[in-house]
């Protein structure tokens, strides 16, 4: 049963409904910049990309809307003041970047000429990010133009940044350099998806993750299996060895100390995460696997959302060629991740893989190990007051009960969640069939004006349950 329309939801919707045409024209225009950022020929694109939004969040209203430099793709920054000085700071995290797109990728369509079909619009970023970013340029319009207020209810800041999709090289040094003005009491992620067309909910937190690649050395040289073999060390038994010690016959993480830490995931959010229509055939088909496995005790969605992993990404050594070649190699290598979940420490992590290996590798193997940055995990409480306001404006959008999630994935909120103290909470409008990062991306136009009316809101709703504490 959906509740009554009160005359506040109405107000929004109206507005909303007049002002779609001209929301959807200028989505459709910044759609049109193909701001590629992993492509150097994109490069002025990516440029023209965060003046365009820039301009178009000075129209919106934000009294502040910079372009901020990086080493690399810029990022735009965008502060709208609350006249309330108590009110709660909220900044928005998205980014204006895209993956590449070629229409001989298979696209039905130019990638870069957006186009509706069915009630869905199509085109490179309009689900990640864009169209998600966008939202809020008219979100806020509406709560300011239904409430009759001329600055928001909270202390409004926007970070887009423009190097996402190329791993945020330079995201967390921008963030460092900025603290000051990005200080906030809370960050909304609008780079993330929600479960279904029906089932909206709200992501509770992301895992971090952490890399290595471990070598292993053993003779100086290839050496003949004839003459030596049998009585000296080979490490591509080692690195064999190594990886099937990683988990014990729990399927759980074998190194001490990998789990010091962990967040347990309370017996509500199991609760609430076996409510969720799960279908594991078709997670199944998305996975492309043929079966399931995991650490003994968890469903696979606890498994994937709530639980820290170690995996084998690749593993190599000696000969592997046509035919066969007689060797004890002298060395063989595999790359781990970890991902982290939240209370888990990337440092302690390391330190632990670091203490682990050399007790795994028969003498007469050398060893070295090298870690890339590390990412933190994020997890915001379900009794968070900010995540109940997220949680209540989605309802009403949606006139359906939100449910939760996690992501399994990891990203650069976190590095905001880091810097600046403030939690991260997720709010998406995208769904899983929208095609990140794939041909035919695509966002449905009902689902964008409902992240449209999420955002309008959500500020009124913050800064009523949420005041700054004096
Ligand atoms: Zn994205």
């Amino acid at each position: 049963m959906s509740q009554p329309v009160d005359t506040a939801v109405s107000a929004v919707r109206t507005y909303i409904a007049q002002h779609r045409v001209a929301f959807l024209d200028d989505l459709t225009e910044w759609l049109r910049i193909p701001s590629v950022s992993a492509q150097p020929d994109h490069a002025p694109d990516v440029r023209h990309s965060a003046d365009w939004l820039a301009a178009k969040l000075k129209e919106t209203g934000f009294p502040t809307a910079e372009v901020w430099p990086t080493p690399g793709a810029p990022a735009v920054y965008a502060e709208w003041p609350s006249a309330d000085p108590e009110a709660p700071t909220v900044l928005v995290y998205g980014h204006h970047d895209v993956q590449p797109a070629a229409r001989e990728d298979g696209w039905d369509s130019e990638p870069f000429e957006p186009v509706v079909r069915d009630g869905r619009l199509y085109a490179r970023g309009a689900a990640d990010d864009k169209g998600q970013v966008f939202f809020h340029t008219l979100g806020v319009r509406a709560h300011l133009a239904t409430t009759g207020r001329t600055t928001p209810a909270v202390h409004l800041k926007l970070l887009i940044e423009g190097e996402e999709e190329s791993g945020s090289p330079h995201f967390r040094a921008l963030v460092e350099q900025h603290a000051d003005r990005l200080t906030a009491d809370a960050v909304i992620v609008s780079d993330t998806g929600m479960w279904s067309e029906d089932t909206p909910t709200v992501c509770t937190g992301m895992r971090g993750l952490a890399e290595c690649e471990i070598r292993l050395y053993g003779p100086d040289q290839d050496i003949h299996s004839g003459s030596f073999g049998g009585a000296v060390p080979n490490p591509a038994t080692a690195v064999a060895r190594l990886v099937a010690a990683l988990h014990d016959e729990h399927a759980r993480v074998a190194i001490p100390g990998f789990y010091d830490g962990v967040v347990e995931l309370t017996d509500r959010e199991r609760e609430l995460f076996a409510e969720l229509p799960f279908d594991e055939d078709q997670w199944l088909r998305t996975a492309k696997s043929h079966g399931t496995r995991g650490e003994a005790g968890y469903s696979t969605l606890e498994r994937v959302w709530a639980r820290p992993t170690a995996e084998v990404n690749g593993i190599g050594g000696g000969y592997q060629g046509p035919g066969s070649k007689t060797i004890i190699p002298s060395s063989a290598m595999v790359k781990l991740s970890f991902r982290l979940v939240a209370g888990q420490d990337p440092e302690h992590v390391r330190e632990a893989v670091g203490a682990w290996v050399p007790g795994q590798l028969p003498d007469g193997i050398r060893h070295e190990i090298s870690f890339s940055p590390a990412t933190r995990p994020c997890l915001t409480p379900l009794d968070h007051p900010a995540l109940q306001s997220v949680v209540r404006a989605m309802g009403r959008a949606f006139d359906t009960p939100v449910r939760f999630t996690r992501e399994g994935g990891s990203g650069p909120a976190a590095d905001l969640q880091d810097v600046l103290g403030a939690p991260v909470l997720f709010l998406g409008i995208s769904v899983p069939s929208d095609g990140w990062h794939a041909p035919d991306e695509k966002v449905d136009l009902d689902l964008l004006l409902k992240g449209v009316e999420t955002s309008a809101y959500l500020w009124g709703d913050l800064a009523e349950h949420w005041r700054h504490a004096p």
